[in-house]
């Protein structure tokens, strides 16, 4: 009698299994057409001083699927990269982002995640070249945010083209900074421009006190090698006050505002009236 039940639950596994792998060859399908669809959006998230003074974006990608609705990047990135379709999404929101960014009055900077397939495949350089010389956007204002990722395998052919990155005047944030195995390593093979700490620790604050321990810790050590800090994920006046307190710089969070199209931002990176009924 077990050996049946034993049976029945090791096909019932299977089934279930087999239903994760055709769900996601379905959402593979649709990803595919997405791009050609406009199914693909950008939302714009502030980051500001610390003080509140709004400095810049970063683009995240959004999905509106036609049936699933709203589909978040953690459910549809990790499937673009498996398949490489990430080269085409990933040039698609760099251009997307720096276009925006070229149209605003205030010259306030975007920030793009790079995933690190695209430091693999395709032709990374090139891409960012040829979409600043058509945007008309002051290398200048635009980072990169990058995880440790990029730099796990091929480690000299990433610091390489990070290196030639950074000298077409763009510059290059290190994300989710403390989440991973050996970020502290990463710090002295590349001269990044900016540490973002990861939300996890800032949503801990309150309730873990190694989570400000940590927070602390990583400030320091970024002050020594002159490195600005971004705070990612401040939802709470508390945790701005900390942030204050430890002399971080600049913050990203709910508390400034949510990732939202740009429109509702217009005032913000002041473009006129008139663009703004055009769109
Ligand atoms: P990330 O680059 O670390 O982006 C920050 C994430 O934290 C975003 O999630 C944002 O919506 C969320 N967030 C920001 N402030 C708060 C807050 O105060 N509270 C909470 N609870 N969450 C906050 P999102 O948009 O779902 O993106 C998730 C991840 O997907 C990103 O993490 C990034 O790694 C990846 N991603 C997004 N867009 C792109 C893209 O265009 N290309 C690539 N390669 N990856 C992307
Ligand atoms: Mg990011
Ligand atoms: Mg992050
Ligand atoms: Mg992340």
């Amino acid at each position: 009698r077990a050996k049946r039940e034993g049976r029945g639950r090791v096909r019932f596994f299977e089934s279930e299994m087999d239903q994760e792998l055709r769900d996601r060859r379905l959402l593979l399908h649709d990803l595919r057409r997405a791009l050609e669809q406009n199914e693909l959006l950008v939302y714009f998230q502030p980051q500001a001083r610390i003080e509140g003074e709004v400095i810049g974006f970063e683009a995240l990608l959004r999905w509106n699927h036609p049936t699933r609705g709203f589909v978040l990047p953690d459910q549809f990135i990790p499937l673009a990269e498996e398949n490489g379709l990430i080269i085409q999404i990933g040039e698609w929101i760099l251009r997307e982002a720096c276009r925006e960014a070229a149209s605003w009055q205030r010259p306030l900077q975007v920030a793009v995640n790079l995933s690190p397939v695209q430091f693999q495949a395709g032709d990374l350089e090139g891409s960012i070249q040829r979409i600043l010389l058509e945007t008309g956007l002051a290398p200048t204002r635009l980072e990169v945010e990058i995880t440790e990722g990029v730099l796990i395998g091929d480690f000299n052919g990433a610091l390489d083209l990070l290196r030639r990155l950074k000298a077409l005047g763009i510059r290059i944030a290190m994300d989710d900074f403390g989440t991973g195995y050996s970020s502290l390593s990463y710090l002295q093979s590349f001269p990044f421009d900016k540490i973002k700490i990861d939300r996890s620790f800032i949503s801990n604050l309150e309730a873990t006190p190694q989570s400000g321990e940590i927070v602390r810790a990583v400030l320091s050590l970024a002050r020594a090698l002159s490195i600005p800090v971004i705070a990612e994920g401040v939802e709470t006046e508390a945790q701005r006050a900390f942030l204050t307190r430890e002399a971080c710089e600049e913050m990203q969070g709910h508390l400034v505002g949510r990732p939202d199209l740009i429109e509702r931002y217009l005032d913000l990176v002041g473009v006129t009236v008139e663009r703004g009924l055009s769109v």
